[in-house]
């Protein structure tokens, strides 16, 4: 009688522990549960925690991100892995009360018209009554809807000279540049329309002009959704104690079926046989049948530098900025402005030291004390880099006195903390999508060798979950 043949276990390696490694290794983890196949995973971290750009803090009685505060839910791969985590009962809406946002104009906060999506009026009075726009600038921007579509709709295209060509240099420098800028921390003049915000150039194609079709999608779209100005704050949500916590469950159910080795960056990937060799930096090499590299590009690049030159010279094509973000509490009655919003947002064009403040405990209830609040301030981005030269201590001091000038904040903080990311915000440039369409074409030639991250195909942490996730299912297919 023969023996039965015994499954050799499928080797499997994800390199980086941020929320797009820990993404992929819980799906390799699912699918291969459902398949019967035996799986022998292996998740590599650098640092000595996983999570990445993502943290959770109590500080006393506050609750602070030191990262991500929230994501938007009409991409279903957030809310769907929370469902699957047997989160979903944790998350919670932003607050009605203070749903808008503000822009500073003259180095006052002024509100964002009602109903203005990133960079399209979908309300008329609301503009013609806002205090944001000249009337010349105002008339510019309804002039919109007389303005025939450009005729190449397959050209990329950046954000400013889009906005400038429909609306006008008014609106780009006034509102457009600082809410959308500020979301991809960007240059606009060199931010892709098509692979951050494609929708707006089909509506251009589809309806001629962006005033139309908002008109005509206005009647399809939900109340709620209608309700919220600015970055469509309504779409937003985050568990009830953090983002952490998407993590931490993330984190629970890999480590019950695969091994997480923190603190053990990986320094080279080879090519043998069809295995992948993965060597550690205490020098420890182990095969694997496939690898998914869940890293920032230019940390790709250095691992697949000796498999493909090509590849690694499209990764590193893809640039990064850097940012910091000044977490901050206070005693309401230390600030003279009434922060009845979600934050403020400053245009380049004020001259500020800052590029947008968050009034973090405005957004989700239990994140401050009672009579206290929580404020997130962004420093740096593409278009600061040298703000990044600054010590702590000097970030702190331009800091307050930037909080003092343009929200009357004075008194001494119950905390502040700098919190820096050097080199982590993936900047999507004109072209980016041929980039990533090149990138994926060179990874499909490697068998066994897959990338995820927020670098490709959307920046949020919807896009990195979908992003780990769908880098799973090719390994498995
Ligand atoms: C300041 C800030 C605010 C943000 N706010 C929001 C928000 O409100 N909403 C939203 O949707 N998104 C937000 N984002 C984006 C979101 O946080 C990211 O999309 C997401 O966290 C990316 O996760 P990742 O796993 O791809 O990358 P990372 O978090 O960078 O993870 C990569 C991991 O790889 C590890 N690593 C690196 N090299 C190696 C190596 N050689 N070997 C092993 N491990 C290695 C690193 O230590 C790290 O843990 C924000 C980002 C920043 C920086």
């Amino acid at each position: 009688m023969s023996e039965p043949a015994i499954q050799e276990p499928y080797r499997v390696a994800v390199v980086g522990g941020g929320l797009s490694g820990l993404s992929a290794a819980h799906r390799v983890i699912e699918l291969s549960k459902a398949d019967g196949r035996t799986l022998d995973l292996t998740l590599f971290e650098a640092t000595p925690r996983t999570g990445g750009m993502i943290a959770t803090k109590r500080i006393g009685d506050y609750l602070v991100e030191l990262g991500a505060d929230s994501f938007i839910t009409n991409k279903p791969a957030g809310v769907e892995l929370c469902r699957r985590l047997g989160i979903e009962d944790e998350l919670i809406p932003t607050e009605d009360a203070w749903r808008k946002s503000l822009v500073l104009r003259n180095g006052k906060p002024v509100e964002v018209p009602e109903g203005f999506m990133l960079l399209s009026p979908a309300k008329v009075w609301p503009i013609l009554k806002s205090p944001l726009f000249s009337w010349a600038g105002k008339l510019r921007m309804g002039w919109e809807r007389f303005l025939p579509a450009k005729k190449t709709s397959t050209d990329d295209e950046s954000l400013a000279s889009f906005v400038r060509r429909r609306f006008g240099q008014e609106l780009l420098d006034r509102l457009v540049q600082p809410l959308v800028g500020g979301i991809y921390t960007s240059d606009p003049e060199k931010l892709s329309l098509r692979a951050t915000l494609p929708r707006f150039l089909e509506q251009e194609q589809e309806y001629g002009s962006l005033i139309k079709a908002s008109r005509a999608q206005a009647s399809k779209r939900s109340a709620a959704e209608m309700s919220g100005s600015g970055a469509r704050y309504g779409l937003f949500t985050a568990p009830k104690h953090g983002i952490q916590t998407i993590l931490d469950a993330l984190r629970e159910q890999v480590k019950a079926s695969a091994t997480i080795r923190s603190n053990c960056p990986i320094v080279s990937i080879e090519r043998s046989d069809d295995n992948w060799v993965l060597t550690t930096a205490n020098g420890e090499s182990e095969n694997f049948d496939a690898v998914i590299l869940a890293l920032p590009t230019h940390k790709a690049a250095e691992l697949v530098q000796s498999v493909s030159a090509d590849l690694a010279e499209d990764l590193h094509g893809i640039e990064y900025a850097s940012s910091a973000i000044v977490v901050s509490g206070h005693k309401l009655s230390d600030i003279d402005h009434p922060l009845d919003a979600f934050g403020l947002v400053i245009p380049e064009i004020e001259h500020r030291d800052v590029i947008a403040v968050s009034f973090s405990s405005r957004k989700f209830p239990g994140r401050a004390p009672d009579g206290k609040v929580v404020l997130r301030t962004f420093v740096g981005g593409a278009m600061h880099s040298e703000k990044m030269e600054l010590t702590d201590d000097e970030m702190k001091k331009v800091v307050r006195r930037e909080l003092g000038d343009m929200l009357g904040v004075s008194g001494e903080p119950d905390f502040e903390e700098v919190v820096r990311y050097e080199n982590s915000m993936p900047q999507y440039h004109v072209g980016h999508l041929e980039r990533v369409a090149s990138i994926e074409s060179q990874v499909a030639e490697l068998p066994g060798l897959e990338l995820a991250g927020n670098a490709y195909r959307g920046v949020g942490i919807p896009d990195s979950i979908a992003s780990g996730e769908a880098a799973a299912e090719r390994i498995l297919k």
